[in-house]
């Protein structure tokens, strides 16, 4: 039984593991602030070595920002591509954390041991688990039982401005069989998961402008129209009283999820009602006719994030404002089309226009949803691998933030994602105290042994 072999070599090499990982975590590789430039490109250095040596050939390759870390292995079976980042978050505020972000420590809590610093979780963690569950293989059967393509970045803190091009530019080295990426968490930070879902993003900001300045809400008040009156009335007509967004055509490209994930998220027994009341909330404000996962996963939003216009400093200040503006965005699902979406409601409000009124667009960001096609056999093997190893039935799952990368390898190199990893709601990404289990680190190593073997 190779696979038993291979487990058992990381359970004994779990020391080894961790002083590995430590040392990579020591390096304080914070993409985005230019005074970390050598440190990002130190922990590609130490990637490179690190593959290398456990027989993967690796180099690191030059972009116009930080480096990407490329190593190839041959194995005989299909040929996986695995996707992680070496760059982390900036740590400020620094006076927030119990410990040096960058002086890693193992300890104990209330909730069982782990690893606490900068990059624990998100990624140096997670893409650790990966290399790992590699070196247990290698150490124990001389080989690979897949082909494996590593490709590591160092932006992906700072919205990777050097992966598309470095994809376009390498498409024939890095299209695979399969990609794993491991930048993700588990559902409701106890089942094992795989992502197959991805919202995608509209953002536009609309100025409206009524009077040519601000004006005397006494003298004009009354006969001028007040331009934050008719933006806040566009607004209330986004949404009718069921929580649908009422933009022309906003709902073509979404699909009805089919009844087998339906059924599969029911299962999960989503405790919405505990999800919401740690924000101090409790009723579900989508789309009234969905489930509470629905409303988070699958189904569109049209949120406001910010208006402004007038007064509003201290005191008060009777003024009938020139312009009122808003900030709004949507989260994408299925087949939506964002441009599609931006016209069309562009043509909406242009229509809502009052007299004397105008209105000004800028556009932001717009990118489309990502959906992966989770009937396929090899997902079903690797849900197998992590409900084996995790003594729970795994779970597809959809995300609520975005991963770009996973669209990209669909897009650019044709590879379908799969998203598995296992981070912890509670795993502050981003904050100060960053942690990861060491569950997830020690469980995460042979879950991607077990997906390796499962997967030849
Ligand atoms: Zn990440």
């Amino acid at each position: 039984m190779s696979l038993t072999a291979v487990l058992s070599r990381i359970d004994a090499d779990v020391p080894q593991a961790l002083d590995r990982l430590f040392e990579l975590l020591r390096i304080p590789s914070i993409s985005t602030d230019p005074a970390f430039r050598t440190a990002c490109d130190r922990a590609a250095d130490w990637l490179v070595k690190d593959l290398e040596s456990i027989g993967i050939a690796a180099e690191k390759r030059v972009t116009p920002g930080h480096p990407m870390v490329v190593g190839h292995a041959d194995g005989s079976g299909p040929h996986l591509l695995f996707y992680g980042h070496y760059d982390v978050q900036p740590v400020d505020p620094l006076e927030l954390w119990d410990n040096d972000p960058f002086d890693p420590k193992l300890e104990d809590t209330a909730k069982g041991r782990v690893l606490r610093g900068r990059g624990t979780a998100d990624d140096k963690g997670q893409l650790m688990t990966f290399i790992e569950a590699c070196r247990a293989w290698k150490a124990e059967q001389g080989t690979l039982p897949c082909k494996i393509t590593i490709f590591l970045e160092g932006e992906e803190e700072s919205g990777s401005p050097s992966l598309v091009p470095f994809m376009e530019a390498h498409k024939d080295e890095l299209r695979a069989d399969l990609a794993l990426i491991c930048d993700t968490a588990m559902f409701e930070s106890k089942t094992p998961a795989i992502v197959t879902m991805l919202r995608g993003m509209l953002q536009e900001e609309i100025t409206i402008t009524g009077p040519d300045k601000d004006l005397h809400s006494g003298y004009y008040g009354g006969i001028a129209i007040n331009p934050i009156r008719v933006l806040s009335q566009i607004i209330a007509t986004l949404h009718d009283e069921t929580g649908r967004v009422t933009i022309p055509g906003f709902y073509d490209g979404v699909p009805e999820l089919s009844d087998q994930m339906q059924a599969q998220w029911d299962a999960l027994g989503f405790d919405h009602a505990a999800f919401l009341r740690d924000v101090d909330l409790s009723v579900p404000a989508g789309e009234q006719d969905r489930t509470p996962l629905e409303m988070t996963w699958s189904r569109p939003t049209c949120e406001v994030n910010g208006i402004w216009g007038g007064y509003t400093g201290e005191g008060f200040k009777t003024v009938l404002p020139a312009q009122a503006h808003a900030k709004i965005s949507f989260r994408l699902v299925g087949d939506q089309d964002p441009l599609k979406i931006r016209e069309a409601l562009r043509g909406m409000i242009t229509k809502m226009l009052p007299a004397d009124c105008s209105v000004a667009f800028t556009a932001h960001g717009a990118s489309k949803a990502c959906v992966i096609d989770a009937d396929d056999p090899r997902f079903e093997k690797a849900l197998q691998a992590l409900s084996e190893e995790w003594q729970v039935p795994a779970a597809y799952i959809g995300g609520g933030g975005s991963i770009p990368v996973a669209g990209y390898f669909q897009d650019i190199l044709g590879t379908t994602p799969l998203l598995i990893g296992f981070g912890k709601d509670d795993d502050a990404l981003h904050s100060p105290n960053e942690k990861y289990d060491l569950e997830s680190f020690h469980k995460g190593m042979r879950s991607w042994a077990r997906i390796l073997a499962a997967l030849t």
